[in-house]
Order: structure tokens, then sequence, then C-alpha cells
């Protein structure tokens, strides 16, 4: 019985449909146009239909689309369908050991019982600016691909995000999968955050891929989580790095100008100058872990 102000935490009605093709799929977009929502694990859009904050009359089901539940890694190419879950690339050994910010950034990704439903392409496309996925992607220089009724594009990951929560990805169009270099030889990385507790967002995160020539840092990308409105990049950082065998002085000043570059928002896990410290000291940690690593991988 609901009683005085409780609410319901169910949905509002809506149309259930899990077509079995890609076609198929971006013509029932087009046919409900903003009444539908592309429906993958569920695991973000379901709590907030359940809180009645998102109301779609219509879902779209990519489940029976088989083509957006692979991957494969070719060369040091990782293609991801969108449909992959977490959980399927954290266990997979052959990727996670050939990219440690990739393994240390899923295990601290929700919980298992997330990471078994939840989908890259799902991650991507509701584009928390904390997400994991979403830094990962902007460190490693991935592709993500989109489909819709003009055709395929492939959209850097630095454009992808477009503010708070917000993507490029029209309300007719599908993400379809994501490319990843994976990291080669004389290249380590690393990825670092902090969250309240194991499996909650990270308040701030950190991804870092470091190349070494000689000792000397050829070339650094450094990816923050929940520095900004979107994960962003930190080029002062990199540009401080690159060339020097870093030192403890180079690191600090590495974090330093990362901070420098954020652009926070305040909530309650933080102020805006709580994460900026934690972007200082995250992107000092995750550049020295991923700059050992390279130097062991000659
Ligand atoms: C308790 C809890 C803890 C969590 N912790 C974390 C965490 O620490 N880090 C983290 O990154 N995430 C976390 N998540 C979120 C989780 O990673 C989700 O899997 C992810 O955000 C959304 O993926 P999904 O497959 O569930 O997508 P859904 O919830 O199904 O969809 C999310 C949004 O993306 C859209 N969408 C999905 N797929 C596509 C597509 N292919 N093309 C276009 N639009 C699409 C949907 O329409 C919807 O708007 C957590 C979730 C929960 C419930």
């Amino acid at each position: 019985m609901i009683r005085g102000r409780e609410q319901p935490v169910r949905p509002a009605p809506f149309r259930y449909l899990a077509p079995d093709s890609l076609e198929e799929a971006l013509s029932l977009l087009c046919e409900y146009g903003e009444e539908a929502k592309i429906l993958a694990g569920g695991q973000s859009l379901l709590p907030l239909m359940a809180f009645r904050l998102v109301r779609p009359a219509v879902l779209i089901d990519l489940r029976n689309i088989a083509e957006l539940g692979r991957y494969r890694l070719e060369a040091d190419r990782l293609t991801i369908g969108s449909m992959v879950t977490h959980r399927t690339i954290e266990l997979d050994h052959r990727v996670t050991s050939r990219c440690d910010m990739l393994a240390e950034a899923l295990d601290v990704l929700g919980h298992a019982a997330i990471r078994n439903v939840g989908t890259v392409g799902g991650s991507l496309a509701h584009a928390d600016p904390t997400a994991e996925w979403l830094a990962v992607a902007l460190a490693l220089e991935a592709r993500v691909m989109v489909t819709g009724p003009r055709g395929t594009r492939s959209v850097a990951a630095e454009n992808f995000a477009t503010g708070w929560m917000a993507s490029c990805l029209a309300p007719d169009e599908i993400l379809t999968e994501v490319r990843l270099d994976m990291p080669g030889p004389g290249t380590g990385s690393a990825f670092e955050e902090v969250a309240r507790r194991h499996g909650d967002f990270a308040v701030v995160g950190a991804a870092a891929a470091v190349t070494v020539a000689d000792e000397a840092i050829e070339g650094v990308r450094i990816a923050l989580a929940g520095a900004a409105s979107t994960p962003i990049r930190a080029p002062r950082a990199e540009a401080l790095l690159a060339g020097s065998v870093p030192s403890a002085q180079d690191l600090e000043a590495a974090g330093e100008a990362a901070a420098s570059e954020t652009d926070p928002v305040a909530d309650l896990h933080g102020s805006e100058d709580y994460k900026r410290q934690l972007a200082r000291v995250l992107t000092r940690r995750a550049v020295a872990r991923a700059y050992r690593r390279a130097l062991a991988r000659p």
C-alpha cells in the first residue's frame, strides 16, 4: 500500500522491442524518435526509469543483435562491440595482460554483478564524466563507431563526450563499437582512482600511458575522470614530461600541471579543491607506475 508522500519505485509503462538486426533497430529509432531509448545492460537506464527521471515510451533492446555482442583482438587493435559486457573484457587475460590501465580500470568499475550486465557501449553512451571507460578511451586515443540513418561515422574519443552526461550521439544513432590500440613494446600504462567505497563511481580517476626510449619519456597521454564536466586530457602535464627521465620533482610538477587543467564540479563527494588535489596526486601516481612498467617492457 502506498501511503502519504511515498512514491512507487517502478518505471512508467513502456513498450519493449528487441530487434534482431542493427537495421531494424535503426528503423525503430527513426519510427519512434524522441519517445524511444536504447536499452543495453540497463544498469544506468533502468534506475533512472524506476525513479521516473526518464520516461521513454519505447525501449529498444539491443541484446539480440549478435554483431554488437562480439569483440576481437587482432595484432594491437582491440575492437569491442557495444553490447560486450565489462566482465567479458575483464576476464580475457589476452586483453588485460596487454593493457594494465584497462585491467586496473575494470577492477574498480562497479561490482562484479554490475560488470556482468553493464556494457562497454552503454557506459560510453551514458557519458558519466567519472566513468572509467571514457577515461581509458581518451588515454588510448580510441575511436567510437556510430551508425545512424546518415551512415556510419568514426568519432575520436576526445570528441565523444560533449558535456555533463552528454555525448555527440544523435537521438537516431547507435554506438556500435569502440576501437582501441593496445600499448606496444616500450609503453606502460596505469589507472588510479579514489572512490568513497570499492565499486562506487570514482570521485576522480587518472589514466596514463607512457612510452619510453633510452629511459626518457618519448610520449605520454594522461586522461582524468571526474575532474571536469567531461573526461579530459592533461596536455600541459604531458608536455612537461615529454623528453624527461622523470625525477620525483618532474612527477610533482606534472601532477601540479594536471591539477591546473581541471575544472571540477563540487558535489557531495568533494569540493573543487579536494578534486583538484586528487587529480594532482593520482596523475603523479599513474604516470610513475606507467613509467616503471614501460621500462620493464622494452
Ligand atoms: C551500483 C552501480 C555502480 C556502478 N558503478 C560504476 C562505476 O564505478 N563506473 C562506471 O563506469 N559505471 C558504473 N556503473 C554503471 C555501469 O557501468 C553501467 O553498465 C553503464 O553506465 C551503462 O551501461 P549499460 O549497458 O547498463 O547501459 P544502459 O543503462 O542500458 O544505458 C545507458 C544509456 O546509454 C544509452 N545507450 C546504451 N547503449 C547504447 C548504444 N549502443 N547506442 C546508443 N545509446 C546507448 C541508453 O539509451 C541509456 O541512455 C554502476 C552502476 C550501478 C547500478
